[in-house]
């Protein structure tokens, strides 16, 4: 009788086996999650003041409140673990009554096997319940992480997810030769769209830029919001001709179409600088790199790209005027940016009329857009 009794708490006991399984799979998740938000959830360095000031403080609650969760259900195991261990030691006891013995099991050992089935029952609801809440707490928590390297208004990529994305490409690169170049984009007379039209206007033509560049980017390039109307591509090629190809994609689908606010249409265009990272000697060199060709492509009249293969700044496309050279650029710890934009450098007649026909040209170009039905 009491091998048979052993044989069913021993089925009994084995149900509890899954149920652990479960909760550790639910611990797991919870250490998966806190590796990554060591990753992930970091305060931004020091040295990347237009980084985005996410609090930290929200997802170190979410964790808090998921490692209290799981420690609560280790103590019920425990509690459960001990409880089992109990009844398996008056199980254990002879019985007192040996009239019983032949004759099936005793009233003692259905009543413990009772009270095992209900504790085991308890148990299993619970562990199921702490699974479900687990998931959601995962779910929520991923969630929140990827909205920290998330752009609220474009919804694409942040500037702290592009860093990470160009240092590991720029290892990468280093490493194993993996070849990739740095696109950096930045709308033409944004400040004038804003004061024309308004700022949700303004708000409207950076999603829509967005959305018409993250429809012709290929699923290895790697585009991001990195400051107010600026953008950022990385595209795993080097070669000048494949990456010119895109680059005159990027133009081109800006520029193809004015931009619809309400009955207005608002002609929009971009200038971008690039820089493959074989021609650069570091991340910051290669930034730099790519930032003078933006510049040489706002001194050339702006709605074009240069191209910066370390030594000239080679037009993307054949017809834009070339621009002063990359030494009256700005210095390197005075990159362009909307508060220290330095004056554009001195230019020869020759170079100063082209730069007016260019610029002549993008107007033209703006107000026939703006004209078309
Ligand atoms: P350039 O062709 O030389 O780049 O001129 P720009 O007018 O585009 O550049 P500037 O740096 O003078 O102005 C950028 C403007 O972008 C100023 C700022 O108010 C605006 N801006 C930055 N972020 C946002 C945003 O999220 N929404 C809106 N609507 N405007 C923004
Ligand atoms: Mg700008
Ligand atoms: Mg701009």
């Amino acid at each position: 009788m009491f091998d048979r009794t052993m044989a069913e708490l021993l089925t009994f006991v084995m149900g509890d086996v899954f149920g652990v399984v479960t909760l550790v799979v639910g611990i797991a998740i919870g250490f998966w999650l806190g590796k990554l938000w060591a990753q992930y959830v970091r305060p931004p360095k020091v040295s990347e003041p237009n980084a985005p000031q996410d609090e930290p403080a929200n997802y170190q609650q979410q964790l808090a409140g998921m490692i209290q969760f799981t420690t609560h259900f280790t103590g019920d195991l425990s509690k459960h673990i001990e409880l089992l261990e109990n009844l398996e030691q008056k199980l254990a006891q002879p019985e007192d009554d040996a009239s019983v013995v032949d004759d099936g099991p005793s009233a003692k050992a259905v009543e413990l096997i009772a009270q095992i089935t209900a504790a085991n029952q308890k148990l299993k609801q619970r562990l199921e319940s702490a699974e479900a809440t687990l998931k959601t707490q995962s779910r929520e928590l991923e969630e929140t992480l990827s909205e920290a390297r998330t752009d609220v208004l474009t919804q694409l990529l942040n500037r702290r997810a592009f860093e990470e994305e160009r240092e590991r490409r720029w290892a990468l690169w280093q490493r194993k030769q993996q070849p990739f170049s740095l696109m950096i984009l930045d709308i033409d007379h944004f400040k004038r769209v804003n004061d024309t039209y308004g700022h949700d206007a303004g708000d409207l033509v950076l999603k829509e830029v967005a959305s018409r560049l993250s429809s012709v980017m290929r699923k290895t390039d790697y585009l991001a919001r990195i400051g107010g109307e600026e953008l950022a591509i990385l595209i795993p090629e080097a070669d000048c001709p494949s990456v010119t190809t895109v680059a005159k994609k990027v133009l081109n689908i800006v520029r193809s179409l004015p931009v619809q606010y309400g009955e207005t249409k608002i002609a929009v265009t971009v200038s971008c600088g690039l820089m493959p990272a074989d021609h650069a000697d570091g991340i910051e060199s290669l930034t730099k790199g790519a930032d003078e060709a933006l510049y040489a492509a706002k001194s050339a009249g702006r709605n074009c790209g240069f191209l910066n293969n370390g030594e000239t700044l080679i037009p993307i496309e054949s017809h834009t005027a070339m621009p002063a050279q990359p030494s009256e650029t700005p210095a390197a710890d005075q990159p362009p940016s909307p508060e220290n934009k330095p004056e554009p450098p001195v230019r020869t007649q020759a170079s100063e009329l082209d730069s007016a026909a260019s610029e002549l040209k993008n107007r033209l170009f703006q107000i026939s857009q703006s004209i078309l039905p």
